[in-house]
């Protein structure tokens, strides 16, 4: 379960998200959607699309499903995630999200900052991470498009490292795996859709790394803000504002605080739902075994 579990709810969801997306940016595009897009002049190369495919399926295939067996074989010896009938609590399911949050972003941030400067024979960022820049506007499909030694520091280390740190349940681990590559892949997608909430500066923070280059290295805007690497979008946030303050319209929030706000409201809601539920109070409406959220389907 876990050597192929995570490995295929992740390549599975790529795919499926990535080309739904794809048929949206590069076949129909209708003029309701270009207005949601960050960068509206510009458009997937329909012609790099078996290049982009080779380098996600030989990715996939060379590290995403070893990386599975790993865990895979470290369970076997007592390490990482385990698999029992019973799953954990909710709040050890939220606890565990909350710290595969806080654990990519300084992962994410300080790999993919590294990727950039390092001067290093091997590694440095011609002979690295300037695959992953090839497109200055990302789409979905594209957000792991990058070198095998990348995929390892930057998606895969800081998205699934967290669930081999916590030693947690496999059923945490696949929906964490799930909604890291949704994550992801909305990170890179090129749109800022209407239901994205305001307080959220994803996708356009990331896109902005994309257009930008030497700007915005993290996730939730939270190391970027301590090492001051997000002069630039500040700047750019506030030219926006000001655009539409002119222009008569509301303010739009940056994001980075409230999303702090945001995460610690849920993990207080989802503790006390959890304690209510233990105290019998009728309130247990989350799955608690493997079993249950079979019956549920
Ligand atoms: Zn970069
Ligand atoms: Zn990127």
């Amino acid at each position: 379960m876990i050597a192929w579990g995570i490995p295929a709810a992740a390549i599975v969801t790529y795919w499926l998200n990535g080309l739904m997306l794809l048929l949206i940016d590069s076949v129909w595009r209708g003029d309701v959607l270009t207005q949601f897009r960050l960068q509206q002049d510009k458009s997937f190369d329909t012609s790099k699309i078996w290049k982009v495919a080779q380098n996600i399926l030989s990715n996939q295939v060379m590290i995403v499903i070893p990386a599975g067996h790993i865990y895979g074989w470290l369970h076997t010896r007592g390490i990482g995630l385990y698999s029992s009938e019973a799953l954990p609590s909710t709040t050890e399911r939220f606890m565990h999200m909350i710290l595969y949050v806080i654990l990519d972003e300084f992962a994410f941030y300080y790999g993919h900052l590294w990727l950039h400067v390092n001067k290093t024979k091997w590694f440095n960022y011609r002979r690295i991470h300037k695959i992953h820049h090839e497109f200055t506007s990302p789409i979905a499909l594209t957000a792991s498009y990058c070198h095998p030694v990348e995929m390892i520091i930057s998606n895969v280390l800081p998205l699934t490292g967290g669930m081999l740190l916590c030693g947690s349940h496999i059923y945490t681990g696949l929906v964490w795996t799930v909604f890291a590559v949704l994550g992801t892949q909305t990170h890179h997608c090129g749109y800022r859709w209407p239901w994205t909430p305001f307080f959220d500066h994803q996708p356009d923070f990331h896109d902005f790394h994309h257009e930008k280059f030497n700007t915005n290295y993290g996730l939730t805007g939270w190391c970027d803000a301590l090492h001051g690497t997000d002069k630039m979008w500040n700047e750019r946030v506030a030219e926006l504002q000001a655009a539409r303050e002119k222009a008569g319209q509301k303010p739009r929030s940056s994001g980075s605080a409230l999303m702090y706000y945001l995460f610690v409201a849920t993990f207080v809601t989802i503790f006390l739902l959890d304690r209510a539920s233990a105290s019998g109070w009728g309130l247990d409406i989350l799955p608690t075994s493997f079993g249950s959220v079979v019956e549920a389907r």
